[in-house]
């Protein structure tokens, strides 16, 4: 059992406003929104990043692709479009070591990311 940050938000030990859950998807408001709407997607299972996703994670990519899309319709995103970003590692910025999506709308972005 895990005790990174976002182990404790899927067992509940940690409170998050939550989107989305089934068996092995959770979605979450970020706590520090970048954009108007900005949310998380992880897996429940501890990866720590999208480096250690192997062939055997197939079908929990496709849940969470599809937790995505759908919280993102949910929250009004279809019309304008959003962003999905993982960060992997320290250089991307990556700072907590549990694979999330990050999902941001409701504004436009700049292209290239800083
Ligand atoms: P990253 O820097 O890509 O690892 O993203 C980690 C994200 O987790 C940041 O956007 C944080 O704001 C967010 N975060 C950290 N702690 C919490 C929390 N307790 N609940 C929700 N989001 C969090
Ligand atoms: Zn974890």
């Amino acid at each position: 059992m895990s005790d990174c940050l976002f182990c404790r938000i899927v067992r509940k030990e940690i409170p998050a406003e939550i989107l989305h859950e089934d068996d092995e998807v959770l979605a979450f408001r970020d706590i520090n929104p970048q954009a108007p709407v900005h949310f998380l997607v992880i897996p429940k299972k501890h990866l720590s990043s999208l480096a250690e996703v192997t062939a055997t994670d197939e079908r929990l990519l496709s849940r969470i692709v599809a937790a995505i899309n759908a919280v993102a319709a949910k929250q009004g995103l279809g019309a304008g479009g959003f962003r999905v970003v993982t960060n992997v590692g320290r250089e991307a910025g990556q700072t907590v070591p549990h694979l999330h999506f990050h999902v941001l709308g409701g504004r436009s972005f700049a292209w290239p990311p800083g």
